[in-house]
């Protein structure tokens, strides 16, 4: 097996990519994806610990988590070398954070461990899902990260429109840090419960971003048919993009 991922449901045989994506995602790609949401985890340990020593985590920690986060969903960003100097990032922030705190700090691997980035490949292979044995325990917390990673979309597109809140980039850190703890199947599934109300409250803000940048969507005429030249339907959430294109 040279990857794992079961994040989506095109996912192969309803189990799990172990060679290439259906999605098209590759190895190098999966594995630099899955050492960044493990190094995302350490970011978020030392988070917690700089807070609970008294440090002022700066806002924008939370909002380069969640940019990571969302380049980690299915189809967002599949260049390994893109992903890999995220990778980077992610262990610069990680030693900023740690340099803002005295006394021990978290101990997990992922707080710890660093590499160059021909070391990313290698280390990735230990990281990823299947790291996790028991069944209930990889399911539960990989249900968490899903769940983590479609908020980050959101609070991603928010920010871009200038809308952020600190109570959402709080939740990531305890939920990233809580999958690198032995929790008991009902703490895990309170968090996830957690995870799908902070949903609501960041399609509440994105949808505040939106219709305080662009009004309320209002019914609008569109060109239905065929046109003789090939064309690109666009959707979705990237309002400012489109606009920037026009
Ligand atoms: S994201 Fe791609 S590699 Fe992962 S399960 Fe979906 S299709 Fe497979």
């Amino acid at each position: 097996m040279s990857m794992f991922c079961f994040q989506c449901q095109e996912t192969a045989r309803n189990n799990g990519c172990t060679v290439r994506g259906v999605c098209g995602k590759d190895e190098s790609t999966a594995k630099t994806q899955d050492l960044l949401v493990h190094v995302l985890k350490g970011i978020s340990l030392h988070a917690r610990a700089a807070s609970a020593a008294g440090a002022q985590v700066p806002t924008d920690v939370g909002r380069f988590v969640a940019e990571c986060l969302f380049s980690t969903i299915t189809n967002v960003d599949f260049d390994s070398a893109h992903l890999s100097q995220l990778v980077g990032q992610a262990l610069e922030v990680r030693a900023q954070l740690r340099s803002l705190y005295q006394g021990k700090g978290p101990t997990h691997d992922s707080a710890t461990w660093t590499g160059a980035p021909e070391d990313y490949l290698a280390k990735a292979a230990a990281v990823g899902v299947l790291s996790t044995e028991n069944e209930d325990q990889r399911s539960l917390r990989e249900l968490l990260v899903y769940g983590l990673k479609g908020i980050s979309a959101y609070a991603d597109h928010a920010a871009v429109l200038g809308l952020e809140d600190p109570a959402i980039y709080e939740f990531l850190f305890e939920a990233l840090a809580s999958t690198t703890e032995d929790l008991s199947v009902d703490e895990m599934v309170a968090l996830v419960l957690k995870a799908g109300e902070i949903g609501v409250t960041t399609m509440a803000l994105l949808d505040r971003a939106n219709t305080e940048t662009y009004g309320n969507p209002e019914l609008s005429e569109v060109q239905l048919g065929v046109g003789s030249r090939p064309g690109i339907l666009v959707s979705g959430h990237d309002l400012k993009d489109l606009e920037e294109l026009l």
